[in-house]
């Protein structure tokens, strides 16, 4: 098994819609295995396959719930309810935390591995994985979730990384960091939240 690059934001993958995956067969299950080693490396609590550049609709999971990784083929969210605010990031935006509020509760519907339907309930962390997730498979990114004044700010700061990584600073975060601070935007590097 080998672990997968992941795709990081300006990579037109992540705006692309997924497809549905017609038959999950072997080649499936072996994708989902390289990106669960690739969500674990990272760290991540989950991981989509556009995220590593395969338009196809499923994506792994792992709370750290003690159930272990888990896959979901052509997961659909059929109900969502109350209102929850956690500080969220990606593996393809890397290094950024934004508070955003999203549904509490959801429902999952999909198939498995072994082609048997899924349907989960879940809440908080787990509910707001799968939101994220499902939105990386219609092509929608985080930074679309933030609020007006938060998103102006985050897309100033992702152009100047892509158009200036300093020298020694290769992934740009040192000179994002300090401006993210200064407009009060929490969430850096190092905090103890796992990206998805
Ligand atoms: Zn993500």
């Amino acid at each position: 098994m080998a672990e997968l690059a992941i795709r990081t934001y300006g990579d037109p993958v992540l705006r692309q819609v997924a497809q549905e995956v017609e038959e999950v067969d072997g080649r499936v299950a072996q994708l989902a295995e390289e990106m669960i080693e690739t969500m674990y490396a990272a760290p991540g609590v989950g991981l989509a396959a556009p995220q590593v550049g395969v338009r196809r609709r499923l994506f792994v999971w792992d709370t750290g719930d003690g159930r272990g990784p888990r896959v979901v083929v052509n997961p659909r969210i059929v109900e969502t309810s109350g209102t929850w605010t956690y500080e969220e990031g990606c593996l393809s935006v890397p290094g950024l935390f934004w508070p955003i509020t999203r549904p509490k509760d959801v429902h999952l519907v999909g198939v498995g591995l072994d082609g048997e339907e899924i349907s989960i309930e879940a809440s908080e962390l787990e509910a707001r994985v799968f939101l994220h997730e499902v939105d990386h498979l219609d092509g929608v990114l985080l930074v679309e979730r933030l609020d007006p004044d938060q998103r102006r700010e985050a897309k100033r700061l992702l152009a100047e990384r892509a158009l200036t990584p300093a020298a020694g600073d290769p992934d740009g975060l040192g000179q994002l960091l300090d401006p993210l601070e200064a407009k009060g935007i929490r969430g850096v590097v190092g905090r103890r939240r796992s990206p998805r």
